[in-house]
């Protein structure tokens, strides 16, 4: 209090002690009542705070719709920064006519809703073909346009991959609606084969190009010309080819089928049936390999077509199932096939090994590094899984007794796709780097493993590997 009245008398005109006595009861009563005291803040928002604090609902109200407001602005600038940049076949006007110009044809006119389906404006690419005098092959749903250089593009109905130069990739595009990229199928029916025209536009590396305005809704696909020369008069057309590289693999969705298949044979089977529904699935691998001493006890001589000059054993229900599945493949007419190899013992692994090992010292390696290359085509001994009596390996006259991937594009490959586990065989190291992983081996289309039909059908039907279905590494 003393403080008080110092700082009081200091900073005003002296009181008077009469003054000072007023004041002091006046501040001791106001201490009672403390609604009497000036409010704290003094400064000159004071009555900004008291309306605040008097009117909350409005407050809540106006910041909402200040912040509802600011929302819609940036979503307003995204969609212009978004339209500014989108692929000019999103801006088509949208139900009018479409006028196409084929190369040097006469323009034609289509119905805005004959070319653009679910937001995509398509182009039919039988019309293209049938101008650059492409090579079509496939069937009804399935169509493959062949360039030059055997560059092609396969499409399939509904389907929304294209096959380019044997790559499967995504057919993604911009959709009219402004929407984001998404996949769209390519329309193959009725000798037409429509295709996105954004995606075969960046599909053609070279040979032709397209051109679209949009203000007046009309697409010019022309011939793209090569100088010879510098000289332009000399120009060629250029090849057609197809690339993938714009876009994304296309990843198959495994759609596993849960019910199990019956087999159709095309050959009377009964006398081999105990055969192929024998159990075989003894498992071999880098991880798993054989003693030195492990020997099929009943190894049975092969009496369907192999190498000739040559004898192969295989275990005897494997044997038969194979003469069983040979002779169902000569049944539907494919014939060019033989068995190259089928049981090898230990001692002729190990020598096949050393040989190869022997051939790459003589050319230079060490005894480690001629190992290492070896190992990287041929098995060490044991864990060689024709040690088991089991595999064998297919070739072809047409490819001359060779063990090379190319067996997957013969007859031979393709019927045992579809066949070979009818007769309980399996294709035991399938291409797919995570197949290639669990399994220890590169792709060999031609090496089968007879497991018996029940486990062949479900590792045939769910795309597993031996080692996933004993589940095992
Ligand atoms: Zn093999």
């Amino acid at each position: 209090m003393k403080r008080n009245k110092t700082s009081v008398k200091n900073s005003r005109d002296p009181l008077s002690a009469e003054e000072l006595t007023v004041l002091e009861a006046g501040m001791e009563h106001m201490q009672d009542d403390r609604s009497k005291l000036p409010p704290h803040d003094r400064s000159e928002h004071a009555h900004i705070w008291r309306f605040l604090r008097n009117h909350k609902l409005l407050c809540a109200v106006s910041i909402l719709l200040a912040l509802l407001l600011l929302a819609g602005l940036v979503v307003g600038v995204i969609l212009l920064i978004h339209h500014l940049t989108a692929p000019t076949d999103t801006q088509l006007q949208e139900g009018d006519p479409i006028t196409v110009t084929f190369f040097d044809r006469d323009p034609m006119e289509f119905d805005y809703d004959s070319l653009v389906k679910d937001g995509v404006f398509y182009i039919d690419m039988m019309t293209v073909a049938d101008c650059l005098n492409l090579k079509i092959s496939g069937t009804e749903h399935r169509l493959c346009f062949e360039g030059s250089d055997e560059s092609r593009i396969l499409f399939e109905h509904e389907k929304t991959y294209a096959t380019i130069n044997g790559f499967a990739v995504t057919i993604s595009v911009p959709r009219i609606d402004n929407k984001e990229t998404s996949p769209a199928p390519a329309l193959v029916s009725a000798g037409s084969c429509l295709v996105p025209v954004s995606f075969m536009s960046e599909a053609v590396e070279s040979g032709f190009s397209f051109k679209l305005n949009s203000e007046t809704n009309t697409l010019r696909i022309r011939r793209v010309l090569t100088m010879v020369d510098n000289n332009k008069e000399n120009a060629i057309p250029s090849p057609v080819l197809f690339t993938s590289d714009p876009f994304e693999e296309y990843i198959f969705p495994e759609e596993i089928d849960p019910t199990p298949r019956n087999p159709v044979y095309s050959i009377d089977i009964s006398s081999y049936e105990k055969y192929i529904l024998a159990e075989e699935l003894l498992l071999v691998n880098k991880n798993n390999p054989l003693k030195s001493s492990h020997e099929p006890n009943d190894l049975s001589k092969l009496t369907c077509p192999t190498a000739k000059g040559k004898e192969y054993y295989l275990k005897k229900n494997a044997a038969r199932a194979l003469s069983a599945m040979m002779a169902a493949m000569k049944a539907d007419g494919v014939t060019d096939v033989y068995v190259t190899s089928a049981y090898r013992s230990y001692a002729r692994q190990e020598d096949l090994y050393d040989s190869y090992v022997q051939m790459h010292k003589n050319e230079g390696m060490s005894q480690a590094q001629a190992e290492k290359m070896a190992s990287t085509y041929s098995a060490r001994a044991g864990e060689s899984e024709h040690q088991s009596g089991l595999c064998i390996d297919f070739t072809t006259n047409s490819m001359n007794g060779a063990l090379e991937t190319d067996f997957e594009d013969t007859d031979a490959f393709l019927w045992l796709s579809e066949h070979a586990w009818e007769y309980g065989f399996i294709l035991r190291y399938p291409e797919s780097e995570k197949k290639v992983a669990i399994t220890g081996y590169d792709y060999e289309p031609w090496h089968y493993r007879f497991v018996g039909r029940a486990a062949a059908e479900e590792i045939d039907r769910r795309r597993l590997t031996l080692e996933e279905y004993l589940g095992k590494a």
